[in-house]
C-alpha cells in the first residue's frame, strides 16, 4: 500500500516550457563564468561536467575549491519564479484528491522549493520539503539521500511512490522498492526501473489506481 508520494519539483509540478529550468541553467553557466574567469562556452562546459560526473551541479560545486556553494545556490536560485509560474487550479485539485502523504524531494534548496510551491498555489499539500541541505549536498542520484528521506519520514521503499521527470533519478528509488513514475512529456522507450511513464502528471491519479488494483 502506498502512503507517501515523494514529488520532484522543476520540471516536474510544471511543465518544461515554463522555461524556469532554462533560466536556472543560464545562470549556472554564468555564476561558472564570472566566478571562474571561463568564457562561456568552457561554462557551458564545466556545467555539462559536473552534471554527468556528479549527477547534479551542485556536487560538483561542493568539491570546486574555487566556489563557494551557498553564494551559488542563492545566486543561482534568486529567481522571480512568479515570472515563470501561475497557480495551477489542476496540479491543486490533483494534489487534494490524492490521500497520501505528501512530501518534496528536489536536488534545490529549501527556500527556492517553497517559493516554487507557492507560485503554483499548491504549498499547503506537502508535509515538508526535502532539499539539497538536508541532503548535506550530495543530492539525487545518491542513494543515501533516498534512505535518509525514508528514515525521515518513517516508511519503508514500498509504502512510497516517487514522482521525477530525471529518469535517472528513479533509478536509486525503485532500488528501494519503491514504485516510480516517470513525467516524460517527449514520452520515449522507459528504462527497466520505470514503474509507469506519463505525458502529463495529471494522469498520475489512474496509474495510481491501476498500481493499486494490480499489488
Ligand atoms: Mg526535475
Amino acid at each position: 500500500m502506498i502512503r507517501h508520494i515523494l514529488f520532484d519539483l522543476d520540471n516536474t509540478l510544471y511543465a518544461p516550457q515554463a522555461g524556469l529550468m532554462d533560466e536556472l541553467d543560464r545562470r549556472i553557466v554564468r555564476y561558472f563564468a564570472e566566478e571562474l574567469g571561463l568564457r562561456l562556452p568552457e561554462a557551458v562546459r564545466r556545467q555539462a561536467e559536473y552534471c554527468w560526473q556528479y549527477g547534479s551541479c551542485t556536487e560538483g560545486v561542493l568539491r570546486d575549491a574555487e566556489l563557494d556553494l551557498d553564494a551559488f545556490l542563492s545566486a543561482v536560485h534568486d529567481i522571480p519564479v512568479e515570472q515563470y509560474l501561475a497557480p495551477d487550479p489542476r496540479l491543486d485539485a490533483l494534489l487534494r484528491r490524492l490521500p497520501q502523504e505528501k512530501w518534496i524531494f528536489t536536488n534545490a534548496p529549501q527556500e527556492y522549493a517553497r517559493r516554487v510551491l507557492e507560485a503554483l498555489g499548491v504549498a499547503h499539500h506537502f508535509r515538508g520539503i526535502f532539499d539539497i541541505r538536508f541532503m548535506d549536498f550530495v543530492g539525487k542520484p545518491e542513494p543515501t539521500a533516498y534512505r535518509r528521506v525514508l528514515e525521515a519520514i518513517g516508511a519503508r521503499g514500498k509504502e512510497c511512490l516517487m514522482v521525477e521527470d530525471a529518469v535517472a533519478n528513479l533509478a536509486p528509488a525503485r532500488a528501494l522498492g519503491m514504485t516510480t513514475v516517470w513525467v516524460t512529456p517527449k514520452g520515449g522507450p522507459s528504462p527497466p526501473w520505470v514503474g509507469v511513464a506519463l505525458s502529463d502528471l495529471m494522469e498520475l491519479e489512474s496509474a495510481l489506481r491501476s498500481k493499486e488494483d494490480g499489488s
